[in-house]
This record gives structure tokens, C-alpha cells and sequence, in this order.
């Protein structure tokens, strides 16, 4: 299994994009059409989750030519966990290999990628997703930015 956890976002999303085309294909298109022409707007903790989820998709897609009009419209984080949106076509199957890698995000640390087991949501207002060590520093950072 490869680590895309250390890339750069835009060489993480050049590689994705290339690799599994047409399937974010919309990347190209303007804002006023998608938004996708943002790219994928979360943390690098989940690009493995990203790719791993991409290459089910695509292994379903070729069981059925009706799937190929398949398009990811929108990757994002939201309150902690990973939304991925679509339109085209999909079948069941494709929807609950989404279901489980969004559900399986909560246990991703959006940062360093450490799969904790657990739920890793934490703080209140803006919820973030870290593991313990990552929290951590996050903690030190804003406590080193109120002595200021
Ligand atoms: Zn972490």
C-alpha cells in the first residue's frame, strides 16, 4: 500500500485526477458548474482513504458500462468527517463503499493519517479530527499563540 499521507495537496490531487480519469473529471470544469474545481478540501490524513476508496469505485465501474458516467462532484471535510459527493450514475454498491469510507474517516486522523480505531472527533464549535499525539500539538500551538 502506498503512503500519500507526507504529498503535497497538488500533487496528490494531479496524480489522483490523472490516475482515475474520467472519474474526476469535473476538476476541470468552472465554478459556476462544480466544486470541484476546488479540489479536495480536507486534510492530507485521508489521501490514502481517498485513493483506497477510488480504486473500489473504479472496480465497480467496469462491471457495468452504465457507471461510467460516474463523476465525484465535491471532497470535503465537514464537522470532523470526510463528505464525497457524486452524480451520474451509481449503483447500491457504490454508494455503500462511499457510506463506509465516510463513516471510516472519523477514525482517520486528518492530519498524520493514524488510523486511532476509535472515534477522533474532539472540541466543540469547530470540530477537529486528530489523533492524541496530533491533537496534542495543536493544543501547544494555540496555548503558545494566547501567551503571545
Ligand atoms: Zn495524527
Amino acid at each position: 500500500m502506498k503512503n500519500f499521507t507526507k504529498m503535497k495537496r497538488s500533487d496528490f490531487e494531479k496524480k489522483l485526477f490523472e490516475r482515475f480519469d474520467p472519474m474526476y473529471g469535473n476538476h476541470k470544469l468552472p465554478m459556476t458548474q462544480t466544486c470541484m474545481c476546488w479540489g479536495l478540501d480536507h486534510g492530507q490524513g485521508w489521501y490514502n482513504l481517498i485513493w483506497e476508496l477510488s480504486e473500489k469505485i473504479e472496480k465497480e465501474i467496469k462491471k457495468n458500462k452504465d457507471l461510467e458516467i460516474f463523476r465525484v462532484s465535491q471532497v470535503k471535510e465537514k464537522f470532523g468527517t470526510l463528505r464525497f459527493y457524486y452524480d451520474g450514475n451509481w449503483d447500491d454498491d457504490i454508494e455503500s463503499l462511499i457510506d463506509t469510507a465516510e463513516r471510516k474517516s472519523e477514525q482517520i486522523c486528518e492530519v498524520c493519517g493514524k488510523d486511532t480505531g476509535k472515534s477522533n472527533l474532539r472540541g466543540a464549535g469547530w470540530i477537529y479530527n486528530r489523533c492524541d499525539e496530533c491533537y496534542e500539538k495543536l493544543r501547544r500551538k494555540k496555548e503558545r499563540k494566547n501567551e503571545n
